[in-house]
């Protein structure tokens, strides 16, 4: 299926340099960032009904009600966690088909995922797989809690929209480290930009975002 739709072009490597220079004329600056998304197969994490799509500027459903976020989205966010630096160890909450994780694994040392519906993680999984990216654990939880036993994290991101930042996800930041979130409801939500210093945290109010709920508990 691949093989074919790279023949016609809708997935090939020159439909991904658009959507790369698309990105940049959107005002991705982070070069590191655009070079890993030019890297990865977006259309590999999308079903294949809808991979012809996988490069439009736009949000594409994944089933069980959720979608895979615009380009657009997925590289300011990563821009804004990564701050210019390579990472060391990341956490992602809201594993979705694994496309944030999979351009999170070419920027960071180790990538932690967590996904709290299981049919969705196995796809995230095996689209892991088939993209090699090695250095990704995908674990079958809620993520509201973080990963205390993997703590402290470089960077923690989250793609669900939660009403309130989560005390256990303050703790596991690592001194230095950054945390990226869509805080709000409906179409009510902005991102927010949470850095710890040796002090304090800061947090920075930024644009507005559209992502889909945090929901407690797993399925
Ligand atoms: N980063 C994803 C975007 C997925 S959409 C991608 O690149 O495709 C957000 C995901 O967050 C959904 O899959 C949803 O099931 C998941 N989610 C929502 N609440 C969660 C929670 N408490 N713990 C873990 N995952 C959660």
């Amino acid at each position: 299926m691949n093989v074919r739709l790279s023949g016609i072009g809708m997935t090939s490597q020159r439909t991904r340099q658009r959507m790369v220079d698309r990105l940049r004329s959107q005002g991705i600056r982070d070069e590191v960032v655009l070079a890993a998304m030019g890297s990865i197969p977006r259309h590999i994490f999308v079903d294949e009904a809808l991979s012809s799509r996988a490069y439009e500027d736009t949000a594409l459903p994944i089933g069980f009600g959720q979608t895979i976020s615009n380009p657009s989205t997925v590289a300011r966010m990563t821009e804004i966690l990564r701050n210019g630096q390579d990472m060391g160890k990341v956490l992602e909450i809201g594993t979705g088909c694994g496309y944030q994780s999979a351009v999170l694994s070419k920027l960071s040392r180790e990538v932690y995922t967590v996904e709290r519906i299981s049919p969705l993680l196995a796809k995230a999984r095996k689209h892991l797989r088939e993209t090699h990216c090695n250095n990704v654990r995908a674990r079958h939880a809620d993520g509201g809690i973080g990963i205390a036993e993997a703590a402290p994290f470089d960077g923690i991101i989250m793609t669900a929209a939660s009403t309130h930042i989560p005390q256990a996800l303050l703790q596991q930041l690592a001194v230095g480290g950054r945390l990226v979130m869509p805080i709000g409801t409906g179409e009510q939500q902005r991102l927010h930009l949470i850095e710890r210093t040796p002090q304090e945290y800061l947090e920075t109010v930024l644009e507005a975002v559209k992502f889909v709920p945090l929901l407690a508990g797993v399925v």
